[in-house]
C-alpha cells in the first residue's frame, strides 16, 4: 500500500477537487434551486479549496422524491439478492482502484495525513461494501412454530423487507467512511437513500457517489444534498417521505434529530459522542501502553469519536506512563496532511480549532496543569500559517468536576487521572453521560473480564484500540446514541421485518 499518490490519482484529486460541484439528485447533477453556493475550505492553509451547491428544503424535496421513484419503479428493489450484493461489490472494487485519488481528496479537504486518510477511509469504505455485499442473498426469515387457537393449521413466516427511503446525515471527521457505514448496509438491504454529508468535508462523498453509479447503481438510488445542517439535515430529519434517518454527529444534534422525526415517527439510529475511558492497570508495560494511550487520542487530531480522551492510569506506572506518552506527544510531526512525513494534521475548521483552545483554556483556568502541548506547533511552513493546528496536548491534575474531564473536546487533548481503587476507578469510568468505548490495558484476564463487563460502554478493547470491523457491531450505551452500525445487528436498522400468517386448515 502507497501512502503517496501517484502523478495521475494526484492530477485527478485536484481536478475532481477545484470542479463547481452540484447536486445528485434522481441520476443527475444539479445547481441549488436558488443557485446558492458554499465554500470549502483547505484546512491546512485556511484557504478556499472549491464551492458546493447549498441545497434547499426544495431540493431536499426533490431528492426524496427521486428516492421514492427509484425504490417504487427502478430496477433496484427488483434486482435479485445476488446482483443486489454484485453492485456493492463492484462499488468496493472501483474505491480500491482510485484508492489514491480519494485519499488525496479526504486528506485535502479534511486536512487528515494522506496515509491515514488512504488505510483508514479509505481501507474502510472498500472493506464495507465488500462485507455489505455479501449479505443481499443471506437475508433469512424464520419459520415459526405457532400454537394458533381453535386446532387451526398454520405457516408462520417472516420476510426482512427494505425500510423504504433512508436520510443519512454523516459528520466531518471520517467524511467518505461515515457515509459507507450508512449507505453500505441500507443499499445491501435494498433501501433507496438520500445523504447530507458533513458542509465541510464533502468532496470525498461526491466522489463515491459518480463510482457507485460506475459501479451500476441505479439513478435515484443514491442522492447527494450537500449544504447547510440547519436547513438539508434538518429537513430531512423532519421529512415525511423519509422513512428511517441515520445519524452521526454531535449529541445535541441528535437530539434534534430524534425529535423532528416525531412528526411521522420515522426511525432513528443515532451514533453519537463520547469520552471514552482508556485504563491502565499495575502490570502493563507502560512503554507499550504509552503508545497506545497516544494513539488513541492522537489519531486523527482527536477528532474520533471513540478517542480515548479519559487516561486512568494506576498510581504505580502512573509517572513513567505518563512521560512516555508525554514524550510521545512532543515527537509527532504535525504539518498539512499532503507532506509524507506528517503525522497529525490540522483541526478540520476555524470553529473546532476556536473550540478545543477554548476547552484547554478553560481546563488551565479549572486548575489542570499542560504537560506539553495547548498552543500552535512552531516552525509551521509559511503557507500553512494560517491553516487550524493545535500541538498534541496533554493536561495533568484534571478531576471530574473539570469540563474538560466531562465533555467531548473532539480533539488532540488527553486529560490523565491515577487510580488505586479498582471499584472507585470503575464508577469514574461510568461517571460520564457518553458510553461508547472503553479501553484497558492488562495480562490479569480476571480483571480485565470484570472491568469489560462493568464499565458501560457499547465497544471494549482489551490489550488494542480503536479496531472496528464491518463484521463487528459499533454503537452507544446512554447519550452515545440509538441502535447499531455494522455487524448483522445493522441490518435490522435497515429492514422492517413481516410476519405472514397462511391458514392451511
Ligand atoms: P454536528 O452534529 O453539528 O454535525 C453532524 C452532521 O449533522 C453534519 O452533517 C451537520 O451539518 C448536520 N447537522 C447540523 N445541524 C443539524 C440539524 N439541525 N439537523 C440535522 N442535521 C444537522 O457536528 P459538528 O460538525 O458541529 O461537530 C460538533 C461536535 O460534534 C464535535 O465537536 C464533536 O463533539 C461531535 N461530533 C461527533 C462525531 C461522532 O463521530 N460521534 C462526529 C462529528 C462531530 P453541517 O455540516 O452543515 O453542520
Amino acid at each position: 500500500m502507497t501512502s503517496t499518490p501517484t502523478a495521475t490519482s494526484a492530477t485527478d484529486a485536484r481536478q475532481f477537487v477545484a470542479r463547481e460541484h452540484g447536486l445528485l439528485i434522481g441520476g443527475a447533477w444539479h445547481p441549488a434551486s436558488d443557485g446558492g453556493r458554499l465554500e470549502s475550505v483547505d484546512p491546512a492553509t485556511g484557504r478556499p479549496l472549491t464551492t458546493l451547491a447549498a441545497a434547499t428544503p426544495v431540493d431536499v424535496d426533490r431528492a426524496v422524491g427521486a428516492a421514492r421513484q427509484a425504490l417504487e419503479s427502478s430496477p433496484w428493489p427488483a434486482l435479485s439478492p445476488l446482483d443486489r450484493g454484485q453492485v456493492l461489490l463492484a462499488i468496493a472494487e472501483l474505491v480500491e482502484e482510485h484508492a489514491d485519488e480519494l485519499a488525496l481528496i479526504e486528506s485535502l479537504d479534511n486536512g487528515k495525513p494522506v496515509s491515514v486518510a488512504r488505510a483508514v477511509d479509505v481501507g474502510t469504505t472498500v472493506k464495507l461494501f465488500r462485507y455489505f455485499g455479501g449479505w443481499p442473498s443471506k437475508l433469512e426469515g424464520s419459520t415459526i412454530p405457532v400454537s394458533p387457537r381453535g386446532g387451526l393449521r398454520v405457516l408462520n413466516y417472516t420476510v426482512h423487507e427494505p425500510v423504504g427511503v433512508v436520510g443519512a446525515i454523516v459528520p466531518w471527521n471520517f467524511p467518505m467512511s461515515m457515509a459507507s457505514w450508512k449507505l453500505a448496509p441500507a443499499l445491501a438491504t435494498g433501501n433507496t437513500v438520500v445523504l447530507k454529508p458533513a458542509e465541510e468535508t464533502s468532496l470525498s462523498t461526491l466522489r463515491l457517489a459518480e463510482l457507485c453509479a460506475e459501479a451500476g447503481l441505479p439513478p435515484g438510488v443514491l442522492n447527494v444534498v450537500t449544504g447547510l445542517g440547519s436547513v438539508v439535515g434538518a429537513h430531512i430529519s423532519a421529512h415525511p417521505g423519509i422513512d428511517k434517518v441515520a445519524f452521526t454527529g454531535s449529541t445535541e444534534v441528535g437530539r434534534l434529530v430524534a425529535r423532528a422525526a416525531t412528526g411521522n415517527l420515522k426511525k432513528v439510529s443515532l451514533e453519537l459522542g463520547g469520552k471514552s475511558p482508556h485504563i491502565v492497570l499495575p502490570d502493563a508495560d507502560p512503554v507499550q501502553v504509552a503508545r497506545a494511550a497516544a494513539d488513541g487520542i492522537f489519531f486523527n487530531q482527536g477528532q474520533t469519536c471513540t478517542a480515548g480522551s479519559r487516561l486512568y492510569v494506576h498510581e504505580h506506572v502512573y509517572d513513567d506512563v505518563l512521560a512516555a506518552v508525554v514524550d510521545h506527544a512532543r515527537s509527532l510531526v504535525v504539518g498539512p496532511g499532503q507532506d509524507p512525513a506528517t503525522e497529525m494534521g490540522p483541526l478540520v475548521s476555524a470553529r473546532q480549532l476556536d473550540t478545543v483552545t477554548a476547552y484547554v483554556e478553560s481546563g488551565v483556568e479549572q486548575g489542570a496543569v499542560v504537560a506539553t502541548g495547548g498552543g500552535r506547533p512552531a516552525c509551521l511552513p509559511g503557507e500553512n500559517q494560517h491553516g487550524y493546528f493545535i500541538q498534541p496536548t496533554v493536561l495533568t491534575a484534571t478531576d471530574h468536576s473539570m469540563k474538560v474531564v466531562r465533555e467531548e473536546i473532539f480533539g488532540p487533548v488527553l486529560v490523565a487521572m491515577r487510580w488505586k481503587d479498582v471499584d472507585d476507578l470503575v464508577s469514574k469510568a461510568n461517571d460520564s453521560p457518553y458510553g461508547l468505548s472503553a479501553g484497558l490495558w492488562t495480562n490479569d484476564l480476571t480483571q480485565a473480564h470484570r472491568i469489560a463487563a462493568a464499565v458501560k460502554a457499547g465497544t471494549v478493547w482489551v490489550n488494542c484500540y480503536n479496531l472496528t470491523d464491518p463484521a463487528s457491531p459499533f454503537g452507544g450505551y446512554k447519550e452515545s446514541g440509538w441502535g447499531r452500525e455494522m455487524g448483522r445487528q445493522v441490518l435490522e436498522e435497515y429492514t422492517e421485518t413481516k410476519s405472514v400468517w397462511v391458514n392451511l386448515t
